[in-house]
């Protein structure tokens, strides 16, 4: 198989910090890359268990851990109690809103947000290294729901 960029990118973190390169840490990853964006750690090991029941959720736990600390994915709290995990490596920055109801995760982008962010942050003298916006509400769906009820 052809290795991905997100591969070289770990492996050149594994070499650079006297780490191996192992079966598990490639299975894992290629799951990740083609799991569903915002995937806990128990979603990503049931897809890995299918073809490779061999690999425990501890493994799953801590090779995710890894790629947070190599800059290839972010954890991600939406407020469930469940911390889900997405890709940034190469990834567009983008923000979140969270349906508090049936947990849809809707992605935007929006420039002038962005724009306004660094406009507060120049006001107060504040240097911006990442920023997280999350909207918690009610999607259409639910909130069509909720007006069908009454
Ligand atoms: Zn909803
Ligand atoms: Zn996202």
């Amino acid at each position: 198989m052809k290795t991905t960029m997100e591969e070289t990118h770990l492996n050149k973190h594994l070499s650079e910090h006297h780490m191996k390169v192992t079966k598990e840490r490639n299975i894992i990853l290629r799951s990740f890359l083609a799991a569903s964006r915002h995937v806990t750690a128990e979603e990503l090991h049931t897809l890995v268990k299918k073809k490779h029941p061999g690999v425990g959720l501890a493994t799953v736990y801590r090779t995710l851990a890894l790629f947070c600390a190599c800059g290839l994915a972010e954890q991600r709290q939406f407020g469930d109690g469940h911390t889900r995990y997405e890709l940034t490596y190469n990834v567009k920055h983008h923000d979140h809103m969270i349906c508090t109801h049936c947990h849809r995760i809707i992605e935007f982008e929006n420039e002038a947000i962005e724009a306004l962010q660094n406009e507060m942050a120049v006001k107060h003298h504040f240097a911006i290294h990442n920023h997280k916006l999350e909207i918690y509400g009610h999607c259409w769906e639910c909130t069509k729901k909720e007006g069908a009820r009454g």
